[in-house]
């Protein structure tokens, strides 16, 4: 066996042939590019693509394995160039009763072993989503529905960014994933902890101690493929293998877990609509100390204080570790075309972040940079913390 990247969520802006497929991401996310993108410069092995359900994305994908530059695999999956393991996913927005016994509603990412099981799915969730082209949008059924029908076609559901205030389970609809999933919820095999959420944050909650914990991007753009990802142990890169992982199978498991530290996320802390900044003081904040308004978007830190139902974070024997990861475009002082530099001499940006020594950093941008890189390495940058949608940042 041996140790691969996974980064698990992954969008897609436009198709080939310049449909709009996520309107708010890059024009140049599609999937030949996102396939290349992992190979050559992030050291990505197995890439969750999940705007996949779209027919445009479906034309686009069957057009890639037609050049013979890709191919499916009886394990599932579709392999570029030897290297990278594509996964076909598909983000659906489900209707749940919110907290405040309105609308809820939560974001699922679902995977499928091959092209045929995810034009299958395209096909009937196209009569529960009005514009089943675009990316995540909303279906009139709950997850306790769509879990049936993702299982129909092989496939697997995962929370997304399961914390975030406005399209997550814990974020805006329920404290108690099983009271969604009921029954079911034992087939629910990860969670995905989002930007602004961290396992330490996450073991507050008992019913996640059975759970896998992955950390993804959510990319809009090529730059942010893999600024959270994870290292898992295979035998080999394909769906079934990452199956396995997920329910820590036959020796097979998450290995680590890279991601930011979640004060950088955009949600982190509660933050006023009004006074338009985020909101200091104990969490859990839920009114705005200054203008004393209710108008405000409740922070993951915050929310996390609410619903916990243990005493301390304590984490499962079995949790992998978690480690904080800085992008470089987080690290004060370093622009583009510092990183083009930086990637034009050592690849990839996972090199770059754990790997290389403060000389062959220094040799490359200076004594500077140098430093502050292995400073966000170590941790020991200091941290603004993000909220209301606007990212945290290194001071
Ligand atoms: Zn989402
Ligand atoms: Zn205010």
């Amino acid at each position: 066996m041996y140790e691969v990247f996974a980064d698990l969520h992954i969008h897609i802006g436009r198709s080939e042939n310049n449909k709009p497929i996520k309107i708010t991401a890059a024009k140049s996310l599609n999937f030949a590019n996102i396939a290349k993108e992992c190979n050559d410069r992030k050291g990505i092995n197995i890439a969750g693509i999940i705007d996949c359900a779209s027919p445009y994305v479906i034309e686009d994908i069957e057009n890639f394995l037609k050049t013979g530059e890709a191919y499916e695999i009886q394990d599932g999956g579709i392999i570029y160039k030897n290297k990278v393991c594509i996964i076909l996913g598909s983000e659906i927005e489900t209707s749940e009763i919110g907290i405040d016994g309105h609308c809820g509603s939560a974001h699922n990412i679902c995977f499928f072993p091959y092209l045929n099981d995810i034009k299958g799915f395209s096909k009937e969730m196209s009569n529960h989503i009005k514009n089943i082209t675009l990316s995540s949008q909303r279906a009139d059924i709950s997850a306790y529905d769509l879990i049936d029908i993702v299982e129909k076609y092989n496939g697997i559901l995962i929370p997304a960014h399961c914390f975030t205030p406005h399209k997550s389970f814990y974020g805006n609809c329920t404290d108690r994933l099983e009271k969604i999933f009921k029954e079911k919820y034992s087939r629910v095999l990860a969670i995905e902890l989002g930007l602004s959420a961290d396992t330490n944050l996450a073991d507050n909650i008992s019913e996640l101690e059975g759970k896998t914990f992955l950390t993804n991007s959510d990319a809009h753009s090529l730059p942010k493929i893999a600024r959270e990802y994870n290292k898992i142990l295979v035998e080999d890169i394909s769906f079934k293998e990452l199956l396995k992982a997920l329910k820590n199978e036959d020796g097979r498991k998450i290995v680590t877990n890279y991601g930011l530290d979640p004060k950088l996320g955009k949600y982190h802390r509660t933050y006023c609509e009004t006074c338009g900044k985020n909101i200091p003081g104990v969490a859990p904040v839920t009114k705005c100390d200054n203008c004393d308004s209710k108008n405000i978007t409740m922070g993951v830190y915050d929310r996390i204080q609410i619903i916990k139902d243990k005493k301390e974070s304590k984490s499962p024997a079995n949790r992998p570790q978690y480690v904080y990861q800085i992008p470089l475009s987080f690290i004060p002082g370093l622009g583009n075309k510092t990183i083009e530099k930086l990637l034009g001499k050592f690849e990839t940006e996972m090199n770059i972040l754990h790997k290389l020594s403060f000389d062959d950093l220094e040799a490359v941008v200076g004594t500077k940079n140098a430093s502050n890189i292995v400073r966000a390495r170590e941790g020991k940058m200091k941290v603004q913390e993000g909220g209301g949608g606007i990212y945290g940042k290194i001071e």
